[in-house]
């Protein structure tokens, strides 16, 4: 049985917005969104054509604190490890929110990221995953800061590291690791603004190898263990587990190699194994099963046969990836506050989902989070033959700017809608 999902907008936070959209500031920096649009488009050019290439973003940091700064944003800096940030303080006393975008993209070294253009349409690799995050991103800073709002709660702006791939959210992992004054986070990743994310899925990911000696199939048989027969014992153990329905777990043996030749004992075979759930505890505990289950097919399989030590399969686990679960409850602050938001400016909700972004870390450490649209229209993410249509792309930052004042309050208006944590 699938739960089903709606965000909820209470009463309370349609007031807070309605009183927000009553402000002359708040509108102005509305409709400064759509004004700017052609500065945004550009930022986003420029961004793209600085390359991020996995564990090296530096170049683009550099790009992104320089545009951060120019957009009005105090004190921009660049933390240990090299997110870029920068804080536009409230009144004192208020919640203080976090609004993201990634800096690095999965491309390599040397790809050719030079935009072209037809029409409304931008052809680059990472044009839109997620030079479109950081170009929103700017805008909204800029919205606030030409309109002068002064809010309750502080925003921090930051541009994170190493979200994608082998990344495995590193720069937002230091971020909430090392800075506990943080309520919330708004994440902006993807083009879509008919989408809003109600929590992550965790996942941990491992690498199964199965070794023995080998040898001859004929002359070794039944003296030394085989590799693959050990794998293929333990995949087959594990494909007969029963599997948690609520909250859901899935497993899956992804890429399977081993052996060299059809009259060879194989020495050497594993797998990649994905392991997921949809909240922490679950998926810790299922985890613990399945690699326990692995470790039992191999003693089985070295029982089955009675191999003498050196010639027994061997097992090792690496583990090569760990995303963390946490799912926001529907009528979360964020949630109420970004669903609102849609609600406010007239933009249908399509898409109310679960994805691994860099909110998966504030999830993670108990706050409320989301990610929204950077706005437009975006397709081929990760591939070469990307590409982001510019047409009412204006509509993301609309979203983020009023989804952030909801959620920390602007000074005389509203009261945040954020809570405060109590930081240990
Ligand atoms: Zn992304």
């Amino acid at each position: 049985m699938t739960q089903v999902h709606e965000p909820i907008c209470g009463e309370k936070t349609k007031d807070l917005i309605a009183k927000l959209r009553a402000c002359p500031q708040v509108e102005n920096g509305i409709t400064l969104a759509r004004e700017q649009q052609q500065q945004r488009i550009d930022e986003q050019i420029k961004l793209t054509e600085v390359p991020a290439p996995p564990f090296h973003e530096e170049q683009r940091a550099k790009v992104f604190a320089q545009l951060l700064t120019e957009a009005g944003v105090p004190d921009v800096h660049q933390d240990k490890i090299g997110n870029v940030i920068g804080r536009l303080e409230g009144t004192g006393n208020g919640p203080t929110l976090v609004i993201g975008a990634h800096i690095d993209t999965v491309f390599k070294e040397g790809t050719p990221i030079k935009v072209t253009r037809e029409g409304t349409k931008y052809f680059a690799p990472g044009i839109s995953d997620d030079a479109a995050g950081l170009a929103s991103l700017l805008q909204v800073a800029r919205c606030i800061t030409s309109q002068k709002i002064k809010t309750v709660g502080d925003i921090v702006f930051v541009g994170t590291l190493g979200e994608e791939g082998n990344g495995d959210l590193r720069g937002c992992k230091f971020l909430f690791k090392t800075k506990n004054d943080y309520d919330g986070m708004i994440a902006i990743d993807s083009a879509n603004v008919h989408r809003i994310l109600r929590g992550s899925v965790g996942c941990k990911r491992y690498r199964i190898i199965f070794e023995s000696l080998g040898g001859h199939s004929l002359h070794k048989f039944g003296i030394v263990g085989s590799a693959i027969h050990g794998l293929a014992r333990a995949i087959t153990k594990v494909d007969e587990l029963n599997v948690p329905n609520e909250p859901k777990c899935t497993f899956n043996f992804g890429v399977i190699n081993g052996g060299t030749s059809v009259n060879a004992i194989a020495a050497r075979a594993e797998a990649e194994l994905d392991i997921r759930s949809f909240d922490q505890p679950s998926l810790e505990k299922f985890v613990e099963t399945v690699l326990k289950t692995i470790q039992d097919a191999c003693d089985e399989e070295n029982k089955r046969w009675d191999f003498e030590e050196e010639n027994a399969v061997k097992l090792k686990i690496e583990q090569i990836g760990d995303r963390p679960a946490g799912v926001n409850k529907d009528d979360a602050s964020v949630i109420q506050a970004s669903y609102g938001a849609l609600q406010s400016l007239g933009i249908p909700l399509e898409k109310y989902t679960l994805a691994a972004t860099d909110q998966n870390i504030p999830l993670f450490y108990g706050l409320p989070a989301t990610t929204l649209g950077a706005g437009g229209v975006e397709a081929n993410n990760h591939s070469l033959s990307e590409w982001w249509n510019s047409e009412n792309a204006f509509q993301g930052p609309q979203i983020a700017f009023l989804t952030a004042l909801t959620l920390v309050g602007v000074d005389g208006v509203t009261q945040p809608l954020l809570e405060k944590q109590i930081h240990s």
